[in-house]
């Protein structure tokens, strides 16, 4: 039989080669920002266009590549950073593999400009798909720049994998935020389709978290420093009253390079233990200094997991490292022993009953009632919480009505209903008794049997189809604050409120003022409770982080399904009759009443034959 077995050629073996390398534009980010630094570059210059699918450009002023080296750099393991494979135990420098280069190429168009501080002029190499197109001598400043474009031109396949440019522009970001608090010693900025986006100098670690995370960051942030014979630890935890519900700002740096390791973590989060809300998160930015003999980078080709050679003994070092610095900043609680005998009650009290205190009651008061003498403070004063009623009408009966004269009005839009469980006009008469159980399920007798809801999903659904066809006609009715509500953001999570400003407008959010990492908010759409808004938002910053990688991304349709769901009924609240009976109409008026926003169902019948089963 013939021979059938054939190299690959070369601009194939680079494709499939760029597949473990770049999977979305923030590889390319993190590869190009890798090389400026290995180039020992001071500053840096990262300029990202439409989330950097159209453009990635890094520009630094390094030491830049003669000609031949910047054809070589283009060709796959082509490297200046190792020789031998002893060198692999002595790594100093970010890249080492010599395939980022030729891997980018194979899969965009590149142009490269470099210059060495010894030569007059540069060199200027363009490659489109492996393909040297244009190579010349230019006039260029010391230094290097690479313009990656049309990432994925020749793979429409990968290119159509890509998010939504709110979630691609994210992980740049975050790309860039690592490279960056790793590198406090050198200037980066961030150009976002021509606008700046960050700018940091040089500084120290400390100041750098802080121009990245916000001022506010300052004083969240606790120092730790170790210095053993195997372990150099430095860099700061954040207090645990301000551990956050998203895992975000958590960072270990190991000889200068963002790591991910799940087992390091643990010893971090051991060491909080006991001192965080159920939950949450504490923020960590952590830099490990070990021999890189004791260290193996080479496991993944992104660089972003490592072998630790002892792992157990760094992992009680720095648990214990950082549960130190907790302590010495009096933050863990200290053990009682000593308790204060004259605040335990004295014996001869023990057995005393206590006074039942006099209190007068006004029994028909009714907070709900609008009274008009009571009008003008109300209207100002009063703020609803997330348990009132109120919640259930946001973006209904809104226009000017006492909302809660409207129950007795509430009723079936019979030609909205497209469920099954009705067989005709009575059963829907049937549906006013109603019964709450264990405060989180409405049962209801329909015509067939009955029919048991679920409160919260069934809310969340209702509110969700509201918030979409609000933010859709763009006609949400906002409420006004009374004074003007501050909220400070991170940057990057302020770019995330940034992007989607317009459509938290069209459900009634007002802004006054957006403004480098503060929000000032004056409206909120009714029936929002200003304590809430600043939970509504974070847990909207959290959903967009953690966006399913392969739903569909629609930020209209997540900014609906996050405020249902932060301002649902919630499961453990009790509901008067006529909450029940409206929840259940405005559920059945729904489009889409048999499942919650997130796809669970809403409701569960069960047939008088079926019950007459279970009694055989
Ligand atoms: P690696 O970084 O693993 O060596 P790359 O493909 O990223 O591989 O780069 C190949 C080579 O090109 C590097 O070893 C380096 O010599 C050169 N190079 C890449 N980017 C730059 C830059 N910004 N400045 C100077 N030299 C660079
Ligand atoms: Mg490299």
């Amino acid at each position: 039989m013939a021979d059938i077995i054939q190299l690959l050629p070369d601009h194939v073996a680079n494709q499939i080669a760029a597949g473990e390398v770049v999977q979305r534009p923030a590889s390319v980010v993190k590869e190009l920002l890798e090389n400026a630094i290995d180039a020992d570059a001071s500053s840096i210059k990262l300029l990202i266009k439409d989330a950097g699918k159209t453009l990635v450009q890094v520009i630094d002023n390094g030491k830049g590549m003669s000609t031949t080296d910047a054809r070589l750099s283009f060709e796959r393991h082509a490297t200046s950073k190792i020789r031998t494979a002893e060198d692999l135990f002595q790594l100093h420098t970010k890249g080492f593999r010599g395939e980022a280069l030729a891997s980018i190429a194979a899969i965009a168009h590149v142009e490269l400009k470099t210059k060495q501080e010894v030569d007059d002029v540069g060199n200027t190499i363009e490659i489109e798909g492996s393909k040297v197109v244009l190579q010349e001598v230019i006039v260029t400043p010391n230094g290097t720049s690479v313009s990656v474009k049309n990432l994925f031109f020749n793979i429409p396949a990968r290119r159509n994998f890509l998010k939504s440019d709110v979630v691609e522009f994210r992980h740049v970001v975050d790309e860039f935020h690592r490279v960056a608090l790793a590198h406090p010693n050198i200037s980066f900025a961030l150009y976002n389709n021509g606008s700046e986006t960050f700018n940091l100098p040089i500084s120290n670690f400390r100041q750098r978290i802080v121009n990245i995370f916000g001022i506010k960051t300052n004083e969240k942030l606790v120092p730790v420093e170790e210095d053993t014979e195997v372990l150099k630890i430095s860099g700061f935890v954040g207090k645990p009253e301000f551990a956050k519900k998203t895992r975000g700002e958590q960072y270990f740096f190991v000889n200068n390079r963002f790591i991910k390791s799940a087992y390091l973590n643990h010893a971090i989060s051991s060491a909080f233990d006991g001192l965080l809300k159920n939950g949450t998160h504490p923020s960590y930015f952590l830099k490990l200094d070990v021999d890189p003999q004791t260290i193996d980078i080479n496991i993944h080709p992104t660089k972003t997991e490592i072998k630790f050679d002892d792992e157990h003994t760094l992992y009680a070092l720095l648990r214990s490292a950082v549960k130190h610095s907790l302590g010495q900043f009096n933050i863990a609680p200290v053990l009682d022993f000593d308790r204060d005998p004259n605040l335990d009650t004295p014996y001869s009290y023990k057995n005393n009953n206590a006074d039942v205190p006099k209190i007068e009651v006004d029994r028909n008061f009714n907070p709900f009632q609008t009274d008009s003498k009571f009008l003008g403070k109300q209207t100002t004063v009063f703020k609803p919480t997330i348990n009132n009623w109120d919640s259930l009408y946001i973006g209904l009966e809104s226009k000017g009505n006492d909302s809660t004269n409207n129950f007795s009005e509430a009723h079936f839009e019979s030609e909205e209903q497209n469920t099954s469980i009705f067989e005709n006009e009575n059963d829907i008469e049937k549906l006013h008794t109603t019964y709450q159980i264990h405060n989180k399920y409405i049962v209801s007798t329909i015509k067939s049997g009955m029919l048991v809801i679920d409160q919260n999903r069934a809310h969340q659904r209702i509110l969700y189809e509201d918030f979409l066809k609000n933010i859709t006609i763009k006609e949400a009715i906002s409420q006004q604050l009374l004074f003007p509500l501050e909220l400070h953001f991170s940057k990057k999570d302020f770019e995330i409120i940034k992007q989607l400003k317009v459509d938290l407008e069209h459900t009634g959010f007002v802004f006054s003022n957006v403004k480098y990492e503060s929000i000032e908010i004056i409206g909120v759409p009714v029936g929002v409770p200003e304590s809430e808004v600043s939970i509504i938002l974070e847990q909207l910053i959290s959903d967009v982080e953690n966006e399913v990688p392969d739903s569909h991304f629609s930020a209209t349709d997540l900014l609906a399904k996050s405020m249902a769901k932060s301002l649902a009924i919630k499961t453990g609240q009790s509901l008067k009759k006529d909450e029940q009976e409206h929840l259940l109409n405005k559920l059945f008026a729904c489009k889409e009443p048999n499942v919650s926003p997130t796809n669970r169902i809403t409701f569960v019948t069960m047939t008088v034959d079926e019950l007459d089963k279970k009694f055989i």
